[in-house]
Formats: C-alpha cells, sequence, structure tokens
C-alpha cells in the first residue's frame, strides 16, 4: 500500500479525542485513563497505530474487511463514482446506474428465488426495514394481526429501536426501554451452555423447538416472522448444531411463518459460501447484509427480499419507507468493486476449500493449551474458551469467575502484543479478512 500518512501527534489526538468524542460501545471511564489507540493505516491483514506499531487484525475491522485493507482499485471505483455522480436517491421514480447494477449482481449471488433488493445505509437500518416490510406484508395478505417477530437471546440486530429490539442483549435492553412492542425472544442454540447430557443433533432439535412452542404460546395467527443469524457473531460466534436450522425452517413453514436471515456478517464469503443461509439450509424469506457487501469501505447495507414477499409489497402500491442514502451511487459502485475482487481472488471458494479447512485445523490445535477448552471454527470465523481447567466432558470444563473479566485481560494483553481478538466474556473470537492466507494463519495461531 503505498499511501502512508504522516504520523500525527498521538497525545493531542488523544486529549481531542477524550474532549470531544463520545464514542459507541465504550466505557468511558475506562477510555479516557488510557487513552484511545489510534490506528491510522491498514494493508492486508495488518492495521498500523500512530506510534508506528503493527497490528495483525483478527477481527477483520468489526466482522466486515472482507478483501482486507488498502485496495486501491475500491477507492479508484469510488472516486470515479464521485466524479460524475456523487449522490442520487432514487425515490419518486429515479434510480442511478450503480445502484442498478450492484441489484442484479446481488440477484444474481443471492439463494434461488430472491430478484429483489431494498437498500440502507447499515445492518441496523436494514433489520429495521424487515421489521416493517414483514407487517406490511401482512397487512397487504389480509392478516394485520401477524405482527409479532420472534428473535432469540443474545443475537445481535443492530443498534436502532427497531434492531436492539429485535437483538436479545440483555445489556442494550436495560437501555433506552427496549424492547419495543411486538418483539419476543427465545432462548439460543448454545450446545455449550444448554445442551448438558444431550448430544449436539438433539440440542439442536430442542432448541429449534422452542420456537413452535413460542409461536403456539403467542398464537400462530399473530406471528409474522422469525428472525436470526446463521451463526450468532456478537454473541460469541455460536455455532448452531446441523439439525437446528432445518427444524427452524420446517417450523416456520408449518406455521406460515416468515424466515429473516441476518447475513450481516455471514454473507458475503464469511462461511465459505455467498450466504451462509446455503451453508445450513435455511432458506429465508429475507436476507438482512451490510458489512462485508462493501467489506467496510463505504457504508452499504440492505435485505434481499424472495420473490414471495416482493410480489406482495410492489403489487400493493406505495412501501413509504426509505432512508436518503437507500442505494448511494458511491456505496454501490464500492460494492460492485469488492464483489468483483471476491470473484476474481475466488476467496469464497478458497474460505470453503483451502484456507478454511486449515483454519479450522490450525485453530483446533490451541485446544491443547491448559486454559483453552473448546475451540471451534466455521469458515472464517472461529471462538475459543478460556477455562480454568478441563474436565472429561465439555460442559464441565472449570470455568472462570464472569467477574475476573478473563476474555478482556486477554484481549487487552494481545491487543498491546500486536494482534486483535474479540472478547464476549470468556469467548475470544476472530474473523479475519478472508484474503488471510495458510502462513497467515499459523502466524495468527502462534
Ligand atoms: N446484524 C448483525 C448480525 C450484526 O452483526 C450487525 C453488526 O455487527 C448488525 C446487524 C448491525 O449492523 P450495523 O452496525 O451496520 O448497523
Amino acid at each position: 500500500n503505498p499511501v502512508v500518512p504522516e504520523m500525527p501527534d498521538t497525545l493531542a489526538l488523544q486529549a481531542q479525542d477524550a474532549a470531544h468524542y463520545l464514542h459507541p460501545f465504550t466505557d468511558h471511564t475506562q477510555l479516557h485513563s488510557k487513552g484511545s489507540r489510534m490506528i491510522v493505516r491498514g494493508d492486508g491483514i495488518y492495521l498500523w497505530d500512530s506510534e508506528g506499531k503493527k497490528i495483525l487484525d483478527g477481527m477483520s475491522g468489526l466482522w466486515c474487511v472482507n478483501v482486507g485493507y488498502g485496495r486501491s482499485s475500491i477507492a479508484q471505483a469510488v472516486h470515479k463514482q464521485m466524479d460524475v455522480l456523487p449522490f442520487y436517491n432514487s425515490f419518486f421514480n429515479t434510480s442511478n446506474v450503480p445502484a442498478v447494477q450492484l441489484a442484479a449482481k446481488l440477484a444474481e449471488l443471492a439463494p434461488p428465488g430472491f430478484q429483489h433488493v431494498f437498500y440502507t445505509g447499515s445492518g441496523s437500518e436494514a433489520n429495521d426495514t424487515n421489521v416493517r416490510m414483514v407487517r406490511r406484508y401482512w397487512d397487504l395478505m389480509g392478516y394485520p394481526d401477524r405482527h409479532v417477530i420472534i428473535s432469540r437471546r443474545n443475537a445481535y440486530h443492530g443498534s436502532t429501536m427497531a434492531g436492539a429490539s429485535l437483538g436479545g442483549m440483555s445489556g442494550m435492553h436495560e437501555q433506552g426501554g427496549l424492547p419495543i412492542p411486538g418483539i419476543v425472544h427465545i432462548g439460543q442454540p448454545h450446545y455449550f451452555d444448554d445442551g448438558v447430557g444431550m448430544t449436539p443433533e438433539d440440542f439442536g432439535l430442542r432448541a429449534a423447538g422452542w420456537l413452535e412452542k413460542k409461536i403456539l404460546e403467542i398464537g400462530a395467527d399473530k406471528v409474522g416472522a422469525f428472525i436470526g443469524e446463521p451463526i450468532q457473531g456478537a454473541g460469541g460466534v455460536v455455532i448452531p448444531p446441523d439439525t437446528y436450522w432445518p427444524e427452524i425452517r420446517r417450523i416456520c413453514r408449518k406455521y406460515d411463518v416468515l424466515l429473516i436471515a441476518d447475513e450481516v456478517i455471514t454473507g458475503f464469503g464469511r462461511l465459505g459460501r455467498w450466504f451462509g443461509s446455503e451453508l445450513f439450509g435455511i432458506e429465508p424469506d429475507l436476507i438482512t447484509f451490510a458489512k462485508g457487501v462493501t467489506s467496510g469501505y463505504v457504508p452499504l447495507g440492505g435485505v434481499l427480499v424472495s420473490d414471495r414477499v416482493a410480489k406482495v409489497v410492489m403489487d400493493g402500491g406505495e412501501f413509504t419507507h426509505g432512508f436518503t442514502y437507500s442505494g448511494h451511487p458511491v456505496a454501490c459502485a464500492a460494492a460492485l468493486e469488492n464483489i468483483r475482487i471476491i470473484e476474481e481472488e475466488k476467496l469464497v471458494e478458497r474460505v470453503a476449500e483451502d484456507t478454511g479447512p486449515y483454519l479450522r485445523q490450525r485453530f483446533a490445535s490451541l485446544a491443547a493449551h491448559p486454559l483453552v477448552g473448546v475451540a471451534e471454527t466455521c469458515g472464517f470465523v472461529a471462538g475459543l474458551n478460556l477455562v480454568r481447567g478441563k474436565a472429561a466432558r465439555l460442559h464441565d470444563q472449570l470455568r472462570f469467575d464472569p467477574a475476573l473479566g478473563v476474555g478482556m485481560v486477554c484481549r487487552g494483553h494481545m491487543f498491546n502484543n500486536g494482534m486483535i481478538m474479540r472478547a464476549v466474556g470468556e469467548r475470544m473470537i476472530v474473523a479475519p479478512p478472508l484474503v488471510m492466507g495458510r502462513a497467515q494463519i499459523d502466524e495468527m495461531v502462534a
């Protein structure tokens, strides 16, 4: 990457940061005593801070920089589009070239039965769109009572009022009076927490059964949709047993409940498929996407709308919903170039056939460490549990007292020593850029 910025004055920046910047998801009482670490440059899978220290980014930023940092062709595509047409919306019978081209491309890449896309600026806005689109769909179908949406505890679906309500993070519900009405939660398919004494297969069926129970409790005539991440990301890389999603699909079909797959993390190659729905056999009616669609270079999100839903919504006249930045030409141009790179470098196939299996094998070797319990991967997401000691049965592994914050300590130690991981309780997570090669996997695992 030829673009090497001048090193800023770190202390001066940290002082301005503390004085003026209210950060998202940050405990400022901690931040201000230490000061933010300023990230100034990226290239491939590496970042550099304002003191010139190199960091291996095991998290692809926030699970999004799928093609890695420093892709000048995306910068050029953005520059060109800004010169030609920096903005025009697609409200009121207008459209723009990159938005149309990207819609056609997404229809080509999506699972069968998806020919339409609704654009947003982020994953959160896309999930808000889902709530309104599901309710609009059932209104038009003549079932205005089918407005309840079922989600799962510990899910993450964004930070807007609807996104955070769909999410099942208790820490978020505690702030701002959430969830909003009409959104309810069931348990998550977390085998290592809740599957004691069961096989993963039996537990998968049991966890899916919680959906059926909830539908019957509420009344199927009131339930509009179920939403879930194929793999729960922010909740700690919760990989469901293979039996889970087919059973969820069966239940949704049985009660005619729409199925929403939130693929904000799992889309665009992360699991070795264009969409994680294909890997798990989900067959959703709506797919939320964001992050990997542009590899985070420019904000963009949206909903892939199945033909079933699209026909009803489009035949129903105006859907009174949209954002100024829906179908932003610059973001769509970035996405088109990002997707071209993913295709040209066969990143989806690489993760499926080469680097994904290699990561699985290398990451699993960490389980030999006395302080590591389960160490598992799916495509290019991986999680391991820090434990106080091992036991014969996985569920009996000796856990740290959560109050110790062992995961956060480990995360801080890693960060100070040149690598970014994420911590969710005692679960340590990586989701590296899809361009990471075998030697870099070795470096990360070491
Ligand atoms: N859905 C999932 C599964 C996510 O992981 C995220 C973000 O991490 C979102 C939705 C929200 O996306 P955004 O932060 O772009 O609003």
